[in-house]
């Protein structure tokens, strides 16, 4: 049956999402807001972590609240060194410093999971006292067994849950004696929650309002496992609860657990207690979600910052080091799934502040777009003072081995060529010439039109510049244009060799600004040395 739905059906839900939003947002300043970013250190940071970052943060810095850092680590497995400190590093970078974390301490520390290991313990007991979870004990090779047992071409992948889970080696099955018994002698077990079954489990999102689940379709998910970690899921609940979280802002990826997470929250602490939820839109690549291999096949970063895989050595190359801002970084990931309501782009991380709200954040997924995101650098290349790229740029350059250290001539460089670069890395090609010579000389350019005239004026020319101060660009170029004439050569003709001398290829700000800023000397020598490579053999 098809259903049409009419405008005016529309504009009512749209007003009942508005007002349960508004309603949540007024709540949420009744109560202090405390938000928390959870990342489990397991390798590179995503743009769509950081992104998750910067709404919490804006919503936290909005409300006048804390914006807590807690390390997710209890997959042991997973554990990667040096993944926590590139994290922090990465917020560094961007300028999203929390409030509470492992490295700046809080009043509800600790802030890594691994080190709260026996808190759990306490809740998931309660949890088995009160029939909302359930020792097992079943090996790998019976877990096997039941899959393989139940495996159809409908059910790929059977899950432990209530239609397996009394046909199984746990507490519901055994006698209360030998579950002792087995507690007593070690055998491995781990603690599941028992999903009841034909209920509904529902909760309003910010972003997308009422979100319901048919908890029959939810397995029995391990909440402690055998080396006596929580999982995710019990650890997200007690602490989301222990830190006073007040709401809870995460990926879209994690909308399937939430069903779970709802049940604990109802089960512990009870669901007012429960933080408001909101999960961010995914961020889409070319092929759907953005990856890492993405990155790779196209060309673009897509960690904020190079990541080296310590068990490969492979390098992600990241947004920092590929030259992009911090504050274009952060502007470009604001609009990745929010807008404002008008045709703005371009905000500084306070205005963002000022402007941020979760009901214009979009539910559905926001298209990464890399030229966009170049624009965005290039925006903020032109609009930042001179003063403070001055120090970025120089890390640019020293990076290709030109120290500068004339920082009055660098800024004058930057202020002249700054219009022409999306990337601080263009920087190195914008800016090198001013300070060593080129590299690659694109003789090519001049080479089939060269002839005796042109070496004629060329080392006129530089006999004028030797002999001559030039007060100004201005007044070079018009000697420049005056000694052309003399010698009937179109200022067109000598113009564009004149800049391959100096600067190697076609490319710059105004030739004589170059010319001017190198001063009399280097131009002189820039000019007498390709005339020798020009000379015919
Ligand atoms: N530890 C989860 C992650 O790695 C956090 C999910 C959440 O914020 O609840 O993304």
């Amino acid at each position: 049956m098809i259903t049409s739905i009419g405008s005016s059906q529309i504009l009512q839900t749209s007003i009942v999402i508005a007002i349960a939003i508004a309603y949540i947002c007024r709540m949420s300043t009744d109560k202090k807001v405390r938000v928390r970013f959870a990342p489990s250190p397991t390798g590179g940071l995503h743009l769509g972590g950081v992104r998750t970052v910067l709404y919490n943060y804006l919503f936290a810095k909005k409300y006048g609240g804390d914006f807590v850092v807690r390390i997710e680590d209890t997959d042991q497995t997973r554990f990667v060194p040096g993944a926590e400190e590139y994290i922090f590093e990465c917020l560094k970078w961007c300028g999203l410093y929390p409030d509470e974390s492992v490295v700046n301490g809080g009043e509800y520390r600790p802030y890594r999971q691994s080190e709260r290991k026996e808190r759990y313990k306490l809740y998931v007991e309660e949890l088995v006292a009160e029939g909302h979870a359930y020792y097992a004990f079943d090996t790998p090779e019976q877990l096997e067994e039941m899959r393989n047992k139940n495996r159809t071409d409908e059910n790929p992948s059977p899950q432990y849950d209530y239609k397996v889970r009394m046909q199984m080696r746990n507490s519901l099955t055994l006698s209360g004696e030998e579950v002792h018994r087995l507690i007593r002698s070690n055998t491995p077990y781990v603690i599941r929650i028992k999903m009841p079954q034909n209920e509904t489990v529902s909760f309003t999102d910010m972003i997308r309002g009422e979100v319901s689940f048919d908890t029959s379709l939810v397995d029995d998910k391990v909440l402690l496992k055998a080396d006596g970690m929580p999982t995710y899921h019990l650890a997200v609940v007690v602490d989301d609860h222990e830190m006073k979280i007040s709401h809870a802002f995460r990926g879209e990826e994690w909308l399937p657990s939430a069903p779970v997470h709802v049940l604990l929250w109802k089960y512990l602490f009870g669901l007012d207690a429960m933080p408001q939820w909101a999960h961010f839109p995914l961020i889409l690549g070319p092929s759907g979600k953005l990856s890492k291999r993405d990155g790779a096949k196209y060309g673009f970063p897509v960690f904020a910052m190079n990541w080296t895989d310590p068990k490969t050595g492979e390098l992600t190359e990241g947004f920092k080091e590929k030259g992009f801002l911090p504050e274009a970084f952060i502007n470009l990931l604001a609009l990745l799934g929010w807008n404002d309501g008008t045709e703005q782009e371009i905000y500084s991380l306070s205005e963002l502040v000022e402007k941020f709200s979760m009901d214009r954040v979009h539910s559905a997924g926001a298209k990464f777009d890399y030229e966009k995101a170049k624009w965005f650098n290039h925006e903020w290349i032109k609009k930042l003072n001179t003063g403070y790229l001055l120090p970025k740029v120089k890390v640019v350059l020293a990076a290709k081995n030109i120290e500068v250290d004339d920082d009055a001539k660098l800024s004058t460089v930057i202020d002249l060529v700054k219009d022409r670069c999306t990337l601080l890395t263009d920087f190195d090609e914008q800016a090198a010439y001013f300070f060593k010579e080129p590299k690659i000389m694109e003789l090519h350019a001049i080479q089939p039109k060269w002839n005796e005239t042109k070496t004629a004026f060329f080392k006129e020319w530089a006999s004028v510049l030797f002999s001559k101060d030039f007060a100004d660009p201005h007044q070079m170029e018009e000697q420049f244009k005056e000694l052309a004439a003399s010698m009937q050569l179109k200022p067109g003709e000598v113009m564009m060799p004149f800049r391959i001398m100096l600067v190697g290829g076609k490319f710059g700000p105004h030739v004589f600004d170059i010319a001017h800023l190198l001063g009399k000397g280097e131009t002189v020598k820039r000019i007498n040395e390709v005339l020798k490579m020009l000379e015919p053999a």
